[in-house]
């Protein structure tokens, strides 16, 4: 078995500042948000609260100066993301843009979409889909067929996404299709390109959940026409550049903290008096602390310009597994049920129930997670 470490990461009085200035910002803008609406997390979306986060200087973080950020550690970034998350704030408009559209951007694209699209990003502008799941190709990524082919100074683009989060309303989409279907592996021959949603050819039909929302869609590409600067990085380097691409989209505090409310919800109906409840609730607050060092310890990783993506992938499987456990703890310790209203707790439950199957899928399923994992060991 290979050697896993995750380093110790501790946040400075710089980042323990920042806390109380974010908390302070929500408290005021989202005063009198009642808990249901705050129970939809990340999923939730709100375009004119995404720009006043840009305002603060709270989107982008990360990102060089030059570009519109604000150079700021991974750490404070950090810190920003538990208090959006803690808080239920509505970062949906913003949030893949931020996390994994824009550094890539930074990273592979020409100063030009550069300086055009990464200020905006910054200002909480801009929405981001991601264009990598197909009809027949989740898990099995490299698999995917829709193809870009080459065409007088640019690309044309055919085959359709599936599941593809936020892509009706989105402004631009990075998909991954595939350049060369002649390769000699299935993981090369692939690219990504940005592509503006608006272009001639694109159809994002919404999808049901089983909440009833309509957030992910089918996208259909037909003979979708690119310019030759819409390829992001190099030709054929698609997959390497996804699998950096994942390690952002899995390893963040999101990967715990979406059923929050759930959890705060059920500490404020607890009662001290109740042992059952109080270990319980202790356990699950307990896992949350070590999923946060895991999380933690990532940002440390990425911050020095490494690819975590074994933890990543650890931090992502567990926080799905917890955050499933915690609906069951809701029913075994409270009773509550889907369906039932009255009080905060019924009303988050009942959201968070409906929402908890799709945690251990989107992001990469657990199954496939743990392949990932017993591979990163070295134990297949
Ligand atoms: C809420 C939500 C949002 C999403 N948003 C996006 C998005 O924005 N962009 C995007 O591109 N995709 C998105 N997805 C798609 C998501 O990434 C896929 O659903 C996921 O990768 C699984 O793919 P699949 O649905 O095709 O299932 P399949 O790959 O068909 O898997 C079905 C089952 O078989 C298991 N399985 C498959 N292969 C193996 C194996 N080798 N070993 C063991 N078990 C295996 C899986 O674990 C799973 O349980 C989203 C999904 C959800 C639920």
């Amino acid at each position: 078995m290979q050697s896993l470490a995750i380093l110790p990461c501790e946040l400075d009085d710089n980042c323990e500042a920042l806390r109380e200035e974010v908390r302070a910002f929500l408290a005021e803008t989202l005063a009198g948000v009642p808990a249901v609406v705050r129970a939809q997390n990340w999923s939730g979306s709100d375009p004119e609260f995404s720009l006043k986060l840009g305002a603060q200087g709270w989107i982008g973080m990360r990102f060089p100066k030059q570009y519109g950020g604000h150079e700021r550690s991974a750490l404070e970034r950090y810190v920003v993301l538990e208090e959006l998350l803690a808080a239920g704030a509505p970062v949906g408009a913003h949030w893949v843009a931020d996390r994994q559209s824009g550094p890539l951007l930074l990273r592979y694209a020409n100063e030009e979409t550069k300086n055009a699209l990464i200020p905006k990003i910054a200002r909480g502008e801009l929405r981001f889909c991601i264009g990598m799941s197909e009809p027949d190709s989740g898990s099995d990524l490299a698999s995917i067929r829709s193809r870009a082919e080459r065409i007088d100074g640019g690309w044309r683009l055919n085959g359709t996404k599936l599941w593809t989060s936020g892509a009706a309303r989105a402004h631009y989409m990075i998909g991954l299709f595939r350049t060369d279907p002649n390769a000699e592996s299935k993981h090369q021959g692939l690219s990504q390109f940005l592509i503006d949603m608006k272009t001639p050819g694109i159809t994002a039909r919404p999808i049901k959940d089983l909440l009833g929302g309509k957030h992910f869609c089918e996208v259909s590409f037909e003979n979708v026409e690119l310019k030759g600067d819409a390829l992001i990085g190099k030709e054929g380097d698609g997959w390497g550049q996804v699998t950096g691409e994942l390690t952002l989209e899995r390893s963040g505090p999101e990967r715990y903290l979406s059923s929050i409310q759930l959890l705060l919800e059920m500490i404020d109906a607890a009662s001290k008096h109740d042992t059952h409840q109080v270990i319980e609730i202790g356990r699950l607050v307990a896992d949350i602390a070590t999923l946060r060092q895991m999380s933690l310890g990532v940002a440390g990783l990425l911050a020095r310009g490494e690819n975590p993506a074994l933890l990543a992938a650890m931090v992502k499987e567990q926080g799905a597994q917890l955050e499933q456990r915690m609906p069951e703890v809701a029913h075994d310790l409270f009773g509550v049920q889907v369906g039932k209203t009255g009080t905060p707790l019924d009303e988050v439950m009942s959201f968070t129930v409906q929402a908890a199957p799709s945690f251990s899928l989107r992001g990469g399923t657990k199954e496939i997670l743990r392949g990932i994992i017993a591979k990163g060991l070295g134990l297949v």
